[in-house]
This record gives structure tokens, sequence and C-alpha cells, in this order.
């Protein structure tokens, strides 16, 4: 689960974190309110989607020549226009796809006195089994390009579990990003309180792009971008109050209600697997003769029919889909549960487009048996390679 800037700065700040002074609007009305709140004179209107690369954005319905998604104002009635310009407009960055976001959100902040943009995240570091740090001098909107072009500027730092942030990283940490005199001090407070907030709320990544040193010495935490670890939201109700679900694939909502493993995709073939990794092959294969899946989605082993009926209408009602293929290896998963699943939906919702069958496993014989008698225009598939062939030449008319 992804949260805004705003929100995820004010969660950093009750841990300790220096972050600036800032208001979340939701209406150009409430802008006026918001900078007369702020010291001034520089004040900084951040468009509030889940999508970094804001700065660079573009919007959509204000032409070419328009400022981005995060502009700095030097009065308040700059800053107000700036509100009114952009709230309820489509922002496009480089993260958001040609389809960009609408922004329903400003965050009104307290502009710096930049002397230099710095980049830290802390993620899972699956290759060590570690949280770790990752630091760069060359912070601010190009991260990207640096990691691509100039990897040696990008610092690891693993963090030892028991041991926590310890002398010795904070002074690899603060070397990667050659920091002295209070700034240095200044890090090596904010480095633990980060690691702190990152394993107490079960965060699954941290970016802080910039990280900055002001021109007084001090640092600031100027960007955030914070996704936590979905299976762990059971114990952080604070953490799921933030979650804006405007900023969400609707269907990926719905699928999550019946926990489902569903992500939407942009291709026309719907998927409907058991297991996470047929899941992958499935897509797989179905690229391979050349279609694109619409989504991945995994039912899991111990669904019964109505969570399988409920994948089945989710994936139904996705308007990009033109044909759908059932791949399903029974092993917890009970081969006819998936057929009267899929039955029980249909009936419900109707079925407009091909729909291909592969069955295999427990209480296989049972399952083509309800799906013959059923009455749906199904095509039965031998095997995975079959699956895919059908669907695809299916579509292709
Ligand atoms: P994004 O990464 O989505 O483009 P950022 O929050 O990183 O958004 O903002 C982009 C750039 O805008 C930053 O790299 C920084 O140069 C500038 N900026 C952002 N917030 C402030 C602020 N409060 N004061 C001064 N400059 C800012
Ligand atoms: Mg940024």
């Amino acid at each position: 689960m992804n949260i805004h800037e705003y929100q995820a700065k004010a969660l950093l700040k009750s841990f300790g974190a220096p972050v600036a002074e800032g208001v979340a609007i939701f209406s150009a009305d409430e802008a006026e309110a918001a900078a007369k709140s702020l010291p001034g004179p520089l004040y900084v209107v951040k468009s509030q989607i889940h999508a970094g690369g804001r700065g660079k954005g573009k919007f959509k319905e204000l032409g070419p020549d328009a400022k981005g998604g995060v502009r700095l104002a030097f009065s308040i009635e700059e800053a107000k226009a700036h509100a009114k310009e952009m709230l309820g407009h489509t922002l496009v960055t480089a993260q958001t796809g040609p389809a960009g976001k609408q922004v329903n959100r400003l965050y009104i902040e307290d502009g710096a006195d930049i002397d230099r943009e710095l980049y830290l995240s802390l993620l899972v570091d699956r290759s060590v089994g570690q949280v770790a740090f990752v630091v760069s001098t060359e912070g601010g909107m190009d991260i990207e390009a640096v990691a691509h072009d100039t990897p040696e500027k990008i610092v690891n730092v693993a963090i030892n579990p028991e041991a926590g942030v310890t002398a010795d990283d904070l002074a690899k940490l603060t070397a990667a990003l050659k920091l002295d005199g209070e700034a240095k001090a200044d890090a090596e407070k904010l480095f633990p309180i980060l690691y702190k907030a990152f394993v107490e709320k079960d965060m699954s990544l941290l970016e802080i792009n910039p990280l900055i040193v002001m021109k007084n010495g001090r640092m600031r935490v100027l960007d955030a971008k914070v996704s936590f670890d979905g299976n762990a939201l059971f114990r952080h109700d604070d953490i799921k109050a933030l979650r804006d679900e405007t900023e969400e694939d609707a269907k990926e909502i719905e699928a999550s209600k019946w926990d489902l493993a569903y992500v939407a995709l942009d291709g026309n073939i719907g998927c409907m697997v058991n297991g996470a990794g047929l899941a992958m092959a499935t897509m797989d294969i179905i690229k391979l003769y050349g279609k694109e899946p619409a989504n991945f989605c995994d039912v899991g082993g111990g669904a019964g029919k109505e969570k399988v009926a409920a994948a089945f209408k989710i994936i139904t009602a996705d308007p990009k889909v033109e044909g759908i293929l059932v791949n399903i290896f029974g092993g917890i998963m009970k081969c006819d549960v998936i057929a009267e699943g899929v039955v029980a939906a249909v009936q419900e919702v109707g079925l407009k487009v091909p729909l291909v069958v592969r069955l295999e496993g427990t209480n296989v014989e049972l399952g083509k048996k309800i799906l013959n008698e059923s009455g749906l225009a199904i095509t039965a598939a031998d095997d995975l390679d079959d699956a895919a062939k059908k669907i695809v030449a299916a579509i292709n008319g």
C-alpha cells in the first residue's frame, strides 16, 4: 500500500525526522489560509499523487508551456494561483504512464533554501536478507539516470537486524554522502530514526529524494515516498487509515476485499490462475504467442466457489479484456470448485468474450463435467501451451 507525500512526512515527523511545515488542501479555496499559516516568503505547491517524477511532470490539460506538478511560489497570491491551476487536472509523469493521474490534493509547504540534494532510500535487500540504505550524493530528479550511467555513485549499506544502525554504518553513510559539520550530526540522528520507522511500520520502501542540506548547513527531508507491506497492514490501523482508494485501481480494491492476488495490467487477455508461479508462467506464455495479459490473478489454494466467482467477475468487468484464460492445476484447489465458481459468475454477469479453460489435477473429471453440462461456450484446452494458443487464436478471430 502506498501513501501520499504529506502523509509520509507526517509519519516521519512523528518519529522525529526533520520535515518542513506544510498543509494538505483539497480545494483551491483552502490555499490562501494554508500559505498564510506558513513562514514564507517561499512556498512550494506540490501535487499529491501516488507517483514520483512530479516536478518534471506535465499537466495534460494545460499545454506544453505550463509549469509542472511541483511549483515554487514567491507570494501567497502566486501559491493561490498555482493551486487553482493544478487542482483537478491530470498530471503525467514518468511514473504515471500516459494516462496520468488526476490531482485531487495539494501540499503547500514551506520553501527550503537548498544547498545540496542527496538521495536516500531504505528497502528490503533480498540478496542479503536485510534492510538496506541506498544513498547517493546525486539526489534530485534524475536518480534513475544516475543508476543507469554512473552506478558507482550509489552506495548500499545493509543493516544487521540484531545490531540496528551502528556507528560503523553511520560512518559509511555520512562518508558516502560527503557530510560534515551540523549536516553530519543531523544525519547521525536522522538515519536511525528512518530505520526505526521502516521496521516498526513494516514499510517495504522508504525513498527520500531529495534529502537536502540547506544553506544553513542543516538537513531536511524534502520528498518522501513510502510503501507498506500489505501482508502486515493488519497490525497497523493507523497506516490503513491513510489509504486513498481514489489512487488505486478499482479492480484491485475489489480483489483485495476477496483476498485475491490481483494486479491490473495493460493487455487484453484476462487470466485466472491458481498459484503465483503458474500465473507468471501463464502470462509468459501468452506473451510468447504474441499477446499481453490484462491482469495477474492468483486465486490461491483454498478458495471457495464465491471467491472464484468474484475473481471471474472482476476479470470480465474489465473493458480491455477480449478473452479469458482459466488455467488451473488442482492441488489443494479442486477443479470442481473452480468450475462451479466460473459457472456461477457467468450465470450472473454473462459471458461476452471467448473463454478457454485448462483444468488439471484434483477432481479434474468432475470439473470438466460441470463445465460441459453448464451449456457455456467454453473451449477446453489440454495443456498450458494449447490453452495459450487457443485463447490467442480466439482473440485474433
Ligand atoms: P518529485 O520527486 O515527484 O519530482 P519532489 O518533492 O522531489 O517531487 O520535488 C521536486 C523538486 O522540487 C525537488 O528536487 C526540489 O528541488 C524541489 N522542491 C521540492 N520541495 C521543495 C521545498 N519544500 N522547498 C524547495 N524546493 C523544493
Ligand atoms: Mg522527489
